[in-house]
This record gives C-alpha cells, structure tokens and sequence, in this order.
C-alpha cells in the first residue's frame, strides 16, 4: 500500500529529478525502435476487481497518451471509472503549456488530498508534462507529499512497473527521465468512438522561445513509416472514420532519419491510399511546410482541406524574438501558395498577444495579417511565461491591461471572421461526420465537416457513426445548423 511520506525526506537516492538543462541538450545517440513490449508478468492481473479514472488536461498529445495509459490499465485487469470514491488509482495526465493548465491541476490536487486520507490505499499519480518540469516536482514533494507517484512523458510504458512500486513501496515513486527514452511500438492502446489519434512523432526541436515542450517531449524522434502505415490501416479495418496524424511539429517527420528519405509528404502520399474517410494533421510548423506537402494536399481525397497552421504574431521582430524562425512575409507566401492549391481551405491558427516588447504597431500587424490571410478561427492566448524558458527572462514590459485589450480586440476580429465564414456555407451542403448527440439535447445529433466545423441537425441515432449529408440552414458564430437532406453517404476515396 502506498504510504504517505514526510516533506523533509531526501529524494535524490530514489529518482533522478528532471532537469530542464539535460532536457535541452541534444544527443546524437540513435533511437532504438522496441516491438516486444509485454505487461511484466507479476502485473498481469493486478487490476482485478479494482477501478481506475484518468483525467486529462492540455492538448491531443495528451489525449493519446491517456489512451495508452488506459490499454495498459486495461491490460492489467482494472476498469475505468468517472467515479473518484470508487477509484483505486487517479492519475492527473498534465499540461505545463500555460500557467493556468498549472493552476487546474494544483487545484485538483488540493480537492484529492482529502480523497487521499479518506481511502490511503488509493494511489493518486501525476504525469504528462508538468511531470518533467523540476520546479513542479519539487513543489509536489514539498507541498503535496500525499501524492504516491510522479512519472514523466518518456516513462509512461513503465506504468505496470511504477504502479506495483507506488503500492508497495513507503515512499513517493518518482521516474522522471529528462532525456527522452526509445520509440515503444506495440503498447496497447484504448481507443473510443470513431475518431482516432496516431503519433507520428514525438518531440520538437525548434525551440521557440516561449515554449516548454522542447523541455518536456524530448528531442524529434520520428516512428518508422512502415509502423505508422500499419496502425492507419489497422484503424481503418477497425472501421474508424477520422485519423489525426499527431507531433508537436509534424511537418519535420522524417528529418531524423538516417538511412532512408521519408518526408512527411510522402506519408501523407501514402495514407492517403488508405481507406479512411477522412485524414487530418496537428501541429504543423510554417517553417518545415513545404511545396511538396502542398502538392500532395492538392491530391485530396481523404486529406481533409483544413490546415492548422499556427503563425503566433504578424511581425517578424516578435516573430524573431519568438524564434518561430519564418517571417511575416514568409507567413504570407506560404497561405498564398496553400490556397492556390485549395480554393477552398480553411485555415485556422494559434496567436499569442502580449509577448515581452511587442508594441502596439507589432500587435497591429497581428490584426492585419489576420485579415489579410482570412483564418476561419484562431485559439488566442495571452502571454504566459513558462520558468525554464528563454522568453521568461525577457523583460516584459507590455502591461496586463494592455495584453488584455489586445487580446479582448484580436478576439472581437475572430469572432467576425468565423460568423463570416460560416455565413458563406448557408444554402450549401456539406458532407458530414455523425459524432453523436448534441450535448445539450439528445434529439439533435452532433457532426463535424470536413473542415472541421461543428453542425447540429435531427436525424436518427442509427446515423452516429456515419457520413451524411447536411444542408446548412443557419449560421451562427461557432455552430451550423441544417437538415440532412440523404441517407448515408458511399464514400469513394
Ligand atoms: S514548434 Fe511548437 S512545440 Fe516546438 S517549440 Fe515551437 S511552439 Fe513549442
């Protein structure tokens, strides 16, 4: 059973802390690829009769993670509850790229503590990126000792193994590998629903100066081409309707390999011959996007005609001093050329205000490139410094007020250019994904477009799953609404 541990005990013979300066360096040392992962066999059936509830904070990488935390559970015999008095083992799966996903957590924690000294045989874990952040673990052991195991984002196929330590052992389990760890290929994965994510790769490289991911996902590991085409094809068989391709960076897959050429173009060349309704990436960096990709894009099909393509500000000072490493104009260039190729893309964005020393001028070119390229939407953010970050010992002299205004102005324009994009659909139909119930009225069903536009409509449960078409009879600022106007669709891709 898990213990509770005294605050003042030396951890440093237990675990190796994670140390953001490791986390920079870049090794030359190969990735080893691993296909012979197994449950250890002391943990095969440890579960049994026992419950387990993940909650999740942060981005789709996350998610996926969870997945697999969830098929590893699973293999181990526990079950998955929403209930935290009926759970055996919490696990908190983090987010550290705002300070406010911090916030949440700590917020949790403090809600759990007394979970925790109620039921002390329940095993409480955080994990995910806050995990490889030293300051955060430290915090926890210091100010959280109730907490029974803290393990990284390069340590999660480790889970069995620290799970029946965090039980047994007296003291906080602790596995924070700051240097990233091989590629795993076969853990089990607990997928739900009719969409599904697929790393593609893991880390980033780029080292944009606000940002701590570099930090916390290691360096840019790509998985081979042939595993990635054969989970896609797997999926596919499964009868999924939507793939997300995932990376911190996709567009810099392949760059790592050594003894073959394989860009992330000639991936999506070759998924795009898999028969999957509908294909789509996230994150893609304006830096690595290149006119081969475009090309491939162009071909259609599966690949969906919706690119995220964060750009973060409109000037290339700020732009440099963010070390996004493209310019205004490169921005600029590059969303012409996507949309002589795809009239009819959709592009959606991330845009940080606020950055230390951005001037009002700055800010305005923020807006102008905003409406000159014609984002459907953009997720908006004020600058939160990250400790360990570059951009954290800048001096920011931008007041709250005025990174407030900023923001309150930038939000204002995306609200229009959304209620003006989806005024464009209106008397049109489109071809949608049925995902399920609306959420907030069961006799309306919940799909997305190809663009990735939510629209509600009424139609029959038996639809959930399937395409069908939708005319568009209302627009509003983030929501369509239609009726749907034929059976099922038959794809042809
Ligand atoms: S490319 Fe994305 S993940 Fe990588 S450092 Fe920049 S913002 Fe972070």
């Amino acid at each position: 059973m898990a213990n509770q541990v005294k605050s003042d005990k030396d951890y440093s013979q237990y675990f190796q802390p994670p140390s953001l300066t490791d986390a920079k360096k870049r090794g030359k040392e190969e990735i080893a690829v691993h296909y012979d992962f197994m449950i250890p066999e002391d943990m095969q059936g440890f579960g049994k009769d026992k419950y387990y509830l993940i909650r999740t904070y942060g981005c789709q990488m996350n998610e996926h993670d969870t997945e697999v935390m969830k098929g590893l559970l699973e293999q181990m015999g526990y079950q998955t509850t929403e209930d935290k008095n009926q759970a055996d083992v919490i696990l908190l799966n983090t987010c550290a790229i705002r300070e406010n996903a911090e916030d949440k957590v700590f917020g949790e924690l403090g809600h759990l503590k007394a979970l925790k000294a109620q039921k002390p045989g329940l095993v409480l874990g955080v994990c995910g990126c806050m995990s490889q952040e030293e300051a955060v673990v430290n915090r926890i052991m210091q100010k959280h000792a109730f907490v029974d195991l803290i393990f990284g984002t390069h340590n999660i196929h480790r889970l069995p193994a620290l799970l029946k330590d965090a039980f047994y052992n007296k003291e906080m389990v602790v596995e924070v590998w700051s240097k990233e760890g091989d590629i795993v290929e076969n853990l089990p994965k607990k997928r739900e629903g009719i969409r599904a994510w697929v790393n593609i790769m893991f880390g980033c490289d780029k080292f944009c100066t606000y940002c701590i991911v570099p930090y916390t996902r290691g360096k840019e590991r790509s998985r081979r081409p042939q595993d990635v085409l054969a989970e896609v094809r797997d999926l596919a068989r499964q009868g999924f309707q939507e793939i997300t391709l995932l990376g911190q960076n996709v567009n810099a897959y392949g760059k790592d390999f050594e003894d073959i050429t394989y860009s992330f173009a000639d991936l999506m060349d070759d998924i795009r011959k898999i028969d999957v309704p509908r294909i789509r990436f996230t994150t893609s960096h304006p830096r690595d996007f290149d006119d081969q990709l475009i090309e491939v894009l162009g071909k259609r099909g599966n690949l969906v005609e919706h690119i995220h393509l964060p750009v973060q500000s409109g000037n290339t000072e700020v732009l440099k001093r963010m070390s996004r490493k493209y310019s205004r104009d490169h921005y600029l260039t590059l969303a012409r050329k996507i949309k002589e190729t795809l009239p009819d893309v959709v592009l959606t964005t991330d845009i940080i205000v606020g950055f230390p020393g951005e001037t009002d001028e700055q800010f305005n070119e923020t807006m102008s490139l905003y409406e000159e390229i014609g984002f459907d939407f953009a997720f908006t953010f004020i600058y939160s410094p990250r400790e360990g970050t570059p951009a954290a010992g800048m001096e920011d002299n931008v007041p709250m007020e005025v990174k407030k205004q900023r923001l309150y102005r930038l939000n204002e324009l995306v609200n229009a250019h959304s209620k003006a994009s989806n005024d464009k659909l209106l008397g049109q139909t489109v071809e949608v994904l049925v995902e399920g119930e609306s959420k907030n009225n069961a006799d309306v069903l919940a799909g997305r477009t190809r663009t990735n536009k939510l629209i509600h409509f009424t139609g029959s449960k038996e639809l959930i799953g399937r395409m069908v078409e939708v005319h568009v009879t209302q627009a509003q600022t983030w929501i369509l609404k239609g009726e749907i106007v034929e059976e099922p669709l038959k794809l042809s891709i």
